[in-house]
């Protein structure tokens, strides 16, 4: 008879795989066990939490004997805090387990042979120092158990604060801020915010760094319209932190987990702070969107330049464009851009960044992909007569969100038969997904790279190039092989015969 197992048993088990929420895996004569705090590698005594007919999740217990992997987490907090996951695993495993991740599912979900998909890989690109790299931090402000003001990160899948004002992933000067903010909250009787009772000011403190230019924002987010003496603490901050340029106050009214309300009201300096990526400028101004680690985000979107393969000329689409980082490194180098966004305000800032730049072959349109593109390729066909590149781009870039491309979208792209395809990817098992629609046909995979945009956290980036394979004949395999190697083959094979 089948072993049965339940809540409360304690199994010895050893962890040999990584869930895509970081949780260790394990088996105990094939019944899967997911335990938080594990490393592959980690031979473990663990206790059942919670038991289902094929999986568990349980409790680490004990670490029997260690994963040659494991290390010592730098953030004393890193087992109780929400926000990395991967912290007592060394850097080369965590690299190695991402890449791994996105080519099992490349594989598995793709449909290409491993051989193939390990021919055409680029090595995972890593960071020199995986820490304090974010250029954006949200800090909840609230009270500990003794009632003590404090300043912190969310526990885990809970919203207890745990006080920690220099989180290891964001920068040393967040201390200097938060500290200046809540002792003078203490001084002046500042209340934080309440989420139970909806009561108090002070919800969350938001910082924005530009790496390249030094500039800072600190937004306080308040459950009011203004803060007491709010002048004063600016000209207190200001003086303690002179590289702060702006402070603005959002004001968040409702009983809500959405962190930021509606309404910003600059109080002192500007109104946006500037950072610049490979010699493109972009203001960022308290609600905008923007890529969070900098130093990775200029190496993926190279690469992604790299991909399109641009002379000067092109005509590229650049899909889920954001505030237009892509669609502006693309412009540079090409004829004409066109980014697709579904949030207005982003496009209104792509916009504004395009004219920062004085780049003036971009242009920008609010609406979903699946919607805009589909619209555009039905309208311009049937001017067929006018010549019109954008029908038939040289290359279209696609960023999505974790969801992925709408098939709408993947369909109307394929029509379009653009030459080049470069699909940046924040989920791989939906990049695999598309790019299994993509490549049935028209396309060939030729080269993945995966970028490590959040270390210490399972979150990781990653950037195919597609090539259009207009002569792919029939009995072509896709493994391991393109067409222009087939033709190449079988030209000699007749000589030889
Ligand atoms: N490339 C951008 C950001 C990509 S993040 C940058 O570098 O800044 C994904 C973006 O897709 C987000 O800005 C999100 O608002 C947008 N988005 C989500 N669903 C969309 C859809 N259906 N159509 C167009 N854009 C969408």
């Amino acid at each position: 008879m089948e072993k049965e197992y339940k809540k409360g048993d304690v199994l010895e088990v050893t962890i040999n795989d990584m869930s895509d929420e970081g949780l260790g895996i394990g088996k105990h004569d094939g019944y899967a066990l997911f335990v938080k705090d594990t490393v592959v590698g980690d031979k473990c005594k663990v206790k059942i939490m919670k038991a289902k007919k094929n999986y568990a999740f349980a409790h680490l217990e004990e670490v029997i004997v260690p994963s040659s992997f494991r290390i010592t987490p730098n953030c004393k907090f890193a087992k109780a805090c929400g926000g990395c996951q991967l912290q007592a695993m060394s850097y080369e495993a965590e690299l190695e387990f991402k890449e791994n991740k996105v080519k099992n599912n490349l594989i598995r979900l793709g449909g290409f042979s491993e051989e193939y998909i390990e021919s055409i890989k680029e090595p995972i690109v890593g960071m020199e120092q995986p820490f304090r790299y974010r250029n954006k931090a949200q800090y909840p402000i609230g009270y500990d158990k003794e009632g003590n003001l404090v300043a912190g990160f969310y526990a885990g899948r809970t919203h207890d604060i745990i006080p920690n004002t220099d989180c290891f992933l964001g920068r040393e000067i967040n201390k200097e801020i938060l500290e200046c903010i809540l002792s003078f909250m203490k001084k002046e009787k500042i209340s934080a915010y309440d989420e139970k009772t909806g009561k108090g000011l002070l919800r969350h403190v938001l910082i924005r760094e530009g790496f390249s230019t030094g500039e800072i924002m600190v937004c306080l987010i308040v459950n009011a319209k203004s803060l007491e003496k709010e002048q004063e603490l600016c000209s207190i901050l200001t003086k303690e932190i002179p590289a702060i340029k702006s402070i603005c106050l959002n004001s968040n009214l409702k009983d809500t987990n959405v962190i930021m309300g509606d309404e910003t009201r600059v109080l002192w300096g500007k109104e946006t702070i500037e950072d610049e990526l490979d010699g493109v400028r972009f203001k960022i101004s308290a609600r905008s969107f923007y890529q969070i680690n900098p130093v990775q985000t200029e190496r993926l979107y190279k690469k992604a330049l790299d991909y399109a393969s641009l002379t000067g000329k092109e005509s590229v689409w650049d899909l889920y464009c954001g505030i237009g980082t892509i669609s502006l490194f693309l412009a540079r180098k090409a004829g004409k851009v066109y980014g697709v966004e579904i949030i207005p305000e982003a496009i209104a800032d792509a916009k504004e960044n395009a004219n920062l730049n004085g780049i003036k072959n971009a242009e920008f349109f609010v609406g979903k992909a699946e919607e805009v593109l589909p619209e555009f390729y039905e309208k311009q066909k049937s001017k067929a007569s006018e010549n019109n590149d954008m029908l038939h781009p040289d290359v279209i870039v696609v960023d999505p969100p974790r969801k992925g491309c709408d098939e709408k979208c993947l369909e109307t792209m394929l029509q379009m038969e653009p030459d080049r395809i470069v699909y940046v990817s924040c989920d791989s098992a939906t990049l695999a997904r598309d790019l299994k629609i993509l490549c049935a046909e028209k396309y060939e995979l030729k080269a993945w790279q995966c970028y490590d945009q959040f270390c210490r956290t399972v979150h990781c980036e990653t950037v195919v190039c597609l090539n259009k394979n207009f002569s792919k004949p029939k009995d072509y395999i896709q493994i391991g092989i393109d067409a222009e190697d087939y033709y190449r083959i079988k030209e000699s094979e007749k000589k030889s015969e």
